[in-house]
Order: C-alpha cells, then sequence, then structure tokens
C-alpha cells in the first residue's frame, strides 16, 4: 500500500503486527539477542546492535514518510552525520557543508578532517558563485541545511541537486527544521535525508536520536552495514519512545505552525523586535524558495532584539513561557540567544560570517495556547523597558 498518506503512515506503522498477544501497539523488545531456530538457520533478528524489531518500525515510518527506500536509526543526529561520511567518504576526498550548518556538524566534519579522514569546505549555497567554485573541486559529497539554524535561510534543494549530479556528488539534506511534513528532499532531488529525530520527529523534548534515510536500497545497505560495523545503532527504547511520538508529527507541526503565525504577527507589530526572520515573511530572502520547495514554513523563528544589551538580558529573564534552553521543536516553547548558547563555540570572526549578532534571539514556539505566550512576550518587552 505505498500510496498510503503521510498520516495514515505516521500513525498505523506497526499497529496490528503483534502476532503473539495481538497487542495493538507494538511491544519493545529489549532483548539484546534472539534465538536461532535451528543449527546454521540465521533468524530475522539476532543481536540488537545489527537489527531490532523497534528499531525496524521506526525505519519503516520514516523511509515512508520521507518517500526513500531505507532508512538507519542512530542514537543521535551527530550519529547519523558521522555514519553517512563514514560510509561514504575515503581520505582525500571532498566534503561540501553550509558555512552556517548546525554547530556540531562543523565540529564533527572540522576535527575529523583535521585528522585526514576527509577533506572538508565549508560553502555559502545562497552565493552562486562560491557554488559554482566549490562544485569545481569534485565534491564527492555535499550537505544542505535548510531553513538553518538560527537564521533560517533557505537552499534551492532542487537547483544544487542538479549541480552536484551533474559533477558526480550525492546531496544530503539535513531536514530537522521542517520534518517530512513540510519538506521532502528526495521527491526535490536529494540522495539521502538525515534528521535530529531528538527535534520535531520526537517532538516531546525526551528521547535523543537520528536517521538517515537513502533514496536507493543500495545505499541504505551501505549504511546498515557501516552502522552495524561502527556501533552507531539507536536503542529499542528510543525507537519505541520516537515511534510514539510520530502519531501525532503531522497534527503538532500544524499546531506549531498556527502558534508561531499568531507569534510572528505580533513581533512585527513590537517596537523592541527588530528584523524578523521567518521563510514565511514575503521580505524574508528565501521566501520565494521556500513556497516552491516546502509545504509549510514551519515554526522556528528568529529577531534582533531593537532595545540596548542590557534590556535584551531583563526581557529574557523575565519571560515564564519561554524557557532559556538549547533544542528546539518540542511541544514546550524555548528562547535561546545563539551567540551565548547553540553557537557560544564559534569565535567573533565566525559569529560575523554567519550573521549571527550578540542582538539574536531564536524561539522554537511550542504548543501552549497562543494568547498566553504573546502576553508573555508582551509582559517581559514593558518589562524591559522599565526603570527598575
Ligand atoms: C540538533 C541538531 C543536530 C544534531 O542532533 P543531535 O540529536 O543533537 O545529535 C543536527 N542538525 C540539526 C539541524 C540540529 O538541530
Amino acid at each position: 500500500m505505498t500510496s498510503r498518506k503521510p498520516a495514515t503512515i505516521a500513525v498505523r506503522t506497526g499497529i496490528e503486527s503483534d502476532t503473539q498477544y495481538h497487542a495493538v501497539v507494538p511491544p519493545i523488545y529489549l532483548s539484546t539477542n534472539y534465538g536461532f531456530p535451528a543449527f546454521g538457520e540465521v533468524p530475522e533478528y539476532d543481536y540488537t546492535r545489527s537489527g531490532n524489531p523497534n528499531r525496524g518500525l521506526l525505519e519503516k515510518a520514516l523511509y515512508e514518510l520521507e518517500g526513500g527506500q531505507a532508512a538507519v536509526i542512530t542514537n543521535c543526529g551527530t550519529a547519523a552525520l558521522n555514519l553517512w561520511v563514514s560510509a561514504f567518504l575515503n581520505p582525500g576526498e571532498l566534503l561540501l557543508a553550509p558555512n552556517d550548518c548546525y554547530g556540531g556538524t562543523y565540529r564533527l566534519f572540522h576535527n575529523r578532517a583535521l585528522k585526514g579522514d576527509f577533506k572538508v569546505k565549508f560553502v555559502d549555497f545562497c552565493d552562486d558563485a562560491a557554488v559554482r567554485e566549490a562544485m569545481a573541486l569534485k565534491p564527492k559529497l555535499i550537505l544542505l541545511e535548510t531553513p538553518s539554524n538560527p537564521l533560517v535561510r533557505v537552499v534551492d534543494i532542487e537547483k544544487i541537486c542538479q549541480q552536484a549530479h551533474a559533477t558526480g556528488a550525492k546531496v544530503a539534506v539535513d531536514n530537522t527544521f521542517l520534518s517530512p511534513v513540510y519538506q521532502q528532499p528526495i521527491s526535490l532531488g536529494a540522495d539521502f535525508v538525515i534528521h535530529s529525530t531528538t527535534k520535531y520527529i520526537n517532538g516531546h523534548s525526551d528521547v535523543l536520536g537520528g536517521v538517515i534515510i537513502s533514496k536507493t536500497a543500495e545505499d541504505g545497505e551501505t549504511l546498515g552495514w557501516w552502522a552495524n560495523c561502527i556501533g552507531a545503532s539507536g536503542t529499542p527504547f528510543d525507537s519505541y519512545m520516537t515511534l510514539r511520538g510520530i502519531r501525532t508529527l503531522g497534527a503538532r507541526m500544524r499546531s506549531h505552525e498556527e502558534n508561531s503565525q499568531k507569534i510572528l504577527d505580533y513581533l512585527l507589530s513590537h517596537k523592541l523586535a527588530g528584523t524578523v526572520y521567518h521563510p514565511g515573511l514575503p521580505t524574508h530572502p528565501g521566501h520565494e524558495i521556500a513556497k516552491k520547495q516546502q509545504k509549510g514554513f514551519g515554526s522556528m523563528l528568529s529577531f534582533e532584539f531593537a532595545g540596548s544589551y542590557d534590556q535584551l538580558k531583563k526581557f529574557v529573564s523575565q519571560l515564564q513561557l519561554f524557557s532559556l534552553a538549547e533544542s528546539l521543536g518540542g511541544v514546550e516553547s524555548l528562547i535561546c540567544h545563539p551567540a551565548s548558547m547553540t553557537h557560544r563555540a564559534m569565535d567573533d570572526e565566525a559569529l560575523k560570517n554567519a550573521g549571527i549578532s550578540q542582538q539574536l534571539l531564536r524561539l522554537s514556539v511550542g504548543l501552549e495556547d497562543a494568547g498566553d505566550l504573546i502576553a508573555d512576550l508582551d509582559q517581559a518587552f514593558t518589562y524591559a523597558q522599565e526603570e527598575n
């Protein structure tokens, strides 16, 4: 039944698959090993590092949602990125990655390249000349991350994939910010999709996980072989929890977006919110590309605080319903000051290159009542401006 719609895939994968007790919800298989039916006869699952029923169901749900042929569940998003380069890059071969990619991704690629495992070049994929120059270096792999963190810059996936394939490179898209509900990179030409399932896919800020989905079964086999070889696999319990999160993914993504739309309208009207960054704004540089390649604009947004730095600190400390914390995509709203939190490993020069100012604040809009969230922002803006 390949024609099933995403909501059905998300809700039904694995339902009624238990043949022993006919449990409606698939049970958790915590056993690390499985009996061989007879001497010399290898069972479907033998040892959890190589395979497990819960991981298998989560893989199926995710590759079907992304329109791929195979998936490998890893213990975190970083492990999925590490698995990808381990499986496909040899010493001397070149990887292109975004100059404003997730900080942990930058650290991973930069440090593995320093050890000589492969070569890496960080590129601004919004700059056509820079992309042409980088493509001429004959990269083997290309990573895109769109929309990017924290400025939600949008890269044209279809265009980059065409250029990449013309030079023989394969492309992976880190789709963490939108999930398959709002963007399906494989349908735009990508060869792989990577997620930190820690974020929207699990959606409740209580599981660390990752996945890499491949367009072809053959690449999926290579990735599965390497996941077992280097020990990158996710655990049964985490897989169970993440599939539970996926059941409501569509409903959550739509509510997140509805709330963020109301918050955007409010921020655009407040004098302490300077430039607001969100792909849904007609003034956003990537708006037209986002309209073409995304099914929704997502609910990550950031803005320049237009008061003093002291007022910014007062504003953030006064918020009751936005927790000052890293990560994103959970049901609870979060606020982050990228320069001192998620991106603090960057020196001033790197922050400047990435366009991240000291006045920038990032919101992960949760599922609380939108009116309550706006009232909270409003009282904190007022407090920040008072003499106290
Ligand atoms: C969080 C994140 C990662 C890393 O995932 P972990 O699960 O924390 O290892 C990679 N890419 C993006 C865009 C992220 O937000």
